[in-house]
């Protein structure tokens, strides 16, 4: 089986499920037995700092949200964290942040030359930059760099990233192309008013840019948040056949596992929704190493809660993969 078109996305996308699950995601799923030998594949995150001075309409971090409490991990006590996801025997380490001019850029590139020194490969987010920081970055060895586009729609990307443009992140997306990083890219499934022609343009966007993860997740509203009064959660069902499109358009694509289910209280460590992502082709697992008091402040979207080595290996027991770390 084989996807190449907008057209084929897009009819997978308006599939019946059922006929979606008999097909499609078993194709997909069997891929990932064939090709990647099932693997769990186990990353460490770390929300380093919560601080932003983006106003994304639909995240619970951005510099309008007076509500929240903010935090800023000094560099000692981030490379403290390094040590303890290298005693864990986890290989590789996802460095998140808010968009906060204020968090030395010496400190994070020392955070991750640290990472390195101790044999951890690193996937950094902290929003956009300059050619010259990009630059720094790959120079400190930084494997992968997470900047996603959110959505390929421009007039949406207007109204959910307010702070920046389309053409301007695209930009920034090329930069991290012509580097020797590997770029980490995709979109928010279910944004009050998108249409499944524009998740296939999303869809199609991420095959074009041959990601390396697909960092993908459904919108999850966060209360007091300007677009949490347009719509409420994305679908869930939507999601999970985007898993299983990207894992056949791309075989080899890292693609997040930690998908809500049905509850949202359980948060992104919803057993339910997390297996029904590794059934329909996903592969990665996080274990936060953000102390339970800060957790609930990094807030991107509502209840993130993720947990640690414990639900993966509850995970990786239950759905019989074989777990990397
Ligand atoms: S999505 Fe990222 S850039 Fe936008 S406000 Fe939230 S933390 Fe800042």
């Amino acid at each position: 089986m084989n996807i190449q078109t907008k057209a084929e996305v897009l009819e997978i996308l308006k599939m019946p499920y059922e006929e979606f699950n008999n097909t499609i995601r078993t194709k997909a799923k069997e891929i990932h037995i064939n090709d990647n030998n099932n693997s769990a594949d186990v990353i460490a995150l770390l929300g380093y700092d919560n601080i932003c001075k983006n106003q994304c309409t639909y995240c619970g971090m951005r510099a309008g949200n007076t509500g929240l409490k903010r935090y800023r991990i000094d560099i000692e006590d981030v490379k403290k964290t390094e040590d303890a996801v290298k005693e864990l025997n986890i290989k590789r380490l996802f460095l998140i942040s808010g968009e906060d001019p204020k968090y030395n850029f010496d400190d994070i590139v020392s955070m991750i030359e640290h990472a390195k020194n101790i044999g951890l490969d690193v996937s950094l987010a902290a929003g956009e930059f300059d050619t010259e920081k990009y630059k720094t970055l790959e120079a400190a060895g930084l494997n992968e760099y997470v900047l996603k586009f959110e959505t390929s729609d421009k007039s949406m990307f207007t109204k959910i990233k307010p702070s920046t443009t389309l053409e301007k992140r695209m930009k920034c997306i090329e930069k991290i192309k012509n580097s020797n990083m590997m770029l980490a890219s995709g979109n928010i499934i279910g944004l009050p008013h998108q249409t499944l022609d524009m998740v296939a343009d999303d869809i199609m966007l991420m095959k074009e840019l041959n990601i390396s993860w697909a960092p993908i997740i459904p919108y999850m509203p966060v209360p007091n948040t300007p677009l949490a009064k347009e719509g409420g959660r994305g679908s869930l069902e939507t999601t999970i056949k985007e898993i299983s499109i990207l894992r056949i358009m791309m075989p080899k694509v890292n693609i997040t596992a930690q998908q809500p289910g049905e509850d949202l209280k359980n948060g992104l460590a919803d057993v339910q929704g997390n297996l029904n992502a590794l059934n329909a082709g996903a592969n990665m697992l996080f274990v936060d190493m953000l102390p339970q008091a800060l957790a609930k402040n990094f807030k991107v979207i509502d209840n993130r809660m993720i947990k640690g080595m414990e639900n993966v290996d509850r995970l990786v027991e239950i759905s019989g993969m074989n777990k990397i770390l």
